[in-house]
């Protein structure tokens, strides 16, 4: 197995840590790999696609899980596919989709392993329906850090721990998830606009049961009467008569395109508010007030920046921060004082989205609670934005509401156990598993979730 030294950063491009990376490719080698990690202990890493800390390890080792890239078996009976670690859900899509199967849960980006999904417990558009990742998840092997390979099932603590226990528990080999039916690779989409933050809380709360998928933009620059102004995307899968007679001959098709990659110089302020101004005026225009049942490839309406290679570049240098956050029903008066100070700050935000979240998920350390998450990304270079972001994880604190650890590079390690009650639980059972503290990253150290304090 080979290693290297490299630098490592998440999605966001900030905080950069040297590491030793190993790529083990089999059982044996990830077992060997755990066993001559050293004493800066090690972190899986899937593609990445954390924002922040979440896989990377200082000084230390990262495995880096892409090449347990199998699929084993798939039920397609029963709806189920057993794979490793590693396999992307784009891979899992092109594999799945011609059989007439979905995975059951996708971020805003296909790129993620299978492995990640479960390590940060990710979300998608249909939360509100279908909880989060793990919940799809029947059975997952688990390396830890004695070397042994443990199968861990819904409903042990172990299983809790695991999912969006980002990667402490141990190194996830292998998983077996329930997939979705589908008639059709396209998705039958409903947009319409909303004219302030009200407007859209009060669409989403009436209208969101009867979408399968729903989210919001958001444009965080407007002000005043238009503080929250937002495009509201949702729909479904389209059943096959809604296709026309064309799209029915082959009606999952998956062939997902792709734009040059962004260019890696892009100069450094490019994205400021003027510019971010127009384009949040230009999207909001440009999306109709009201249209229903619009055809749209899988690509368009999950992963639109998935066609654009390496798009985090258009923040040059420094980086960005993606901040998202959750507060529960009843707390909304917290989510619109943050959305009004987001927009008298002035923060040039053009990825912003705003969603209502389902029950919470069974995971110690899973993001979602039942309420709103909004999620915005900020050039990191703004100044004062420390500050700022560190009174908003106040706020957020003290409206029993939490921010997400997989986009997280920079909250303070004292507000943690207000947002996430189970972190007791989650760090006894990481000092009983694993006591010599072997699965360790940047963002644990920063956070001390390993610590029983
Ligand atoms: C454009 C974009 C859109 C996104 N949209 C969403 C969204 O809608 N909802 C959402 O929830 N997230 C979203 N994310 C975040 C992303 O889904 C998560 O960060 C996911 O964990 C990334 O998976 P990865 O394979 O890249 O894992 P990495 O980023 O490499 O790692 C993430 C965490 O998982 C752990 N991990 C990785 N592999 C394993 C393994 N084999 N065993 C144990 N632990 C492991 C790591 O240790 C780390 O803690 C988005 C990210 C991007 C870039």
């Amino acid at each position: 197995m080979s290693a290297e030294t490299v630098s490592v950063t998440g999605w966001g491009r900030t905080a950069p840590s040297a590491a030793r990376l190993v790529r083990p490719r089999s059982y044996a080698e990830a077992r060997a790999a755990v066993r001559e990690c050293g004493v800066r202990g090690a972190i899986p890493r899937g593609l990445g696609r954390a924002y922040g800390d979440a896989a990377q390890n200082a000084g230390g080792t990262v495995f880096d899980m892409t090449g347990l890239d199998r699929i084993r078996t798939i039920d397609a009976d029963a709806g189920t596919v057993r794979c490793d670690a590693g396999v992307s859900l784009h891979r899992l899509m092109e594999v799945l989709l011609p059989l007439g199967w979905f995975v059951p849960v996708t971020p805003g980006t296909r790129q993620v392993t299978v492995g990640g999904a479960i390590g940060a417990d990710i979300h998608g558009k249909n939360h509100h329906v279908s909880g989060s990742f793990s919940r799809h998840v029947t059975s997952l092997d688990l390396l830890t850090a004695d070397g042994s390979v443990r199968t861990v099932t819904p409903g042990t603590p172990l299983f809790d721990a695991t999912a969006g226990g980002m990667g402490l528990t141990g190194v996830i080999l292998a998983a077996t998830l329930r997939l979705l039916p589908v008639e059709a690779s396209l998705m039958s989409v409903d947009t319409e606009r909303a004219g302030d933050l009200d407007d859209l809380m009060a669409r989403l709360t009436a209208t969101d049961h009867r979408y399968r998928y729903s989210v919001a933009w958001i444009d965080l620059l407007a002000r005043g009467a238009a503080t929250g102004r937002a495009v509201l995307t949702r729909g479904d899968h389209a059943p096959l008569d809604a296709l026309p007679a064309r799209a029915r001959r082959n009606p999952l098709t998956f062939r997902p395109s792709r734009l040059p990659a962004a260019p890696s110089l892009l100069p450094e302020g490019l994205l400021n508010r003027r510019t971010v101004g127009l384009f949040n005026e230009f999207w909001y225009r440009k999306a109709p007030r009201a249209r229903a049942g619009e055809l749209q490839t899988i690509s368009a309406f999950f992963h639109p920046l998935d066609g654009v290679p390496h798009w985090n570049r258009i923040y040059g240098r420094g980086g960005f921060v993606q901040y998202q956050f959750a507060v529960r029903h009843g707390q909304e008066d917290a989510l619109r004082r943050i959305v009004h100070r987001v927009s008298e700050r002035r923060c040039p935000s053009f990825l912003a989205v705003l969603k209502r979240f389902g029950e919470a998920d069974p995971g110690w350390l899973s993001f979602p609670l039942p309420g709103w998450t909004l999620a915005l990304d900020i050039p990191a270079g703004l100044p004062g934005l420390g500050t700022f972001l560190d009174e908003l994880d106040e706020e957020v604190a003290a409206a029993d509401g939490r921010v997400y650890l997989a986009k997280d590079s920079r909250l303070r390690p004292d507000l943690l156990a207000a947002m996430y009650p189970r972190l007791a639980d989650f760090r006894a059972l990481r000092a009983e598993l694993d006591p010599r503290g072997v699965f360790v990253s940047d963002l644990a150290r920063r956070l001390n979730l390993q610590e029983l304090s």
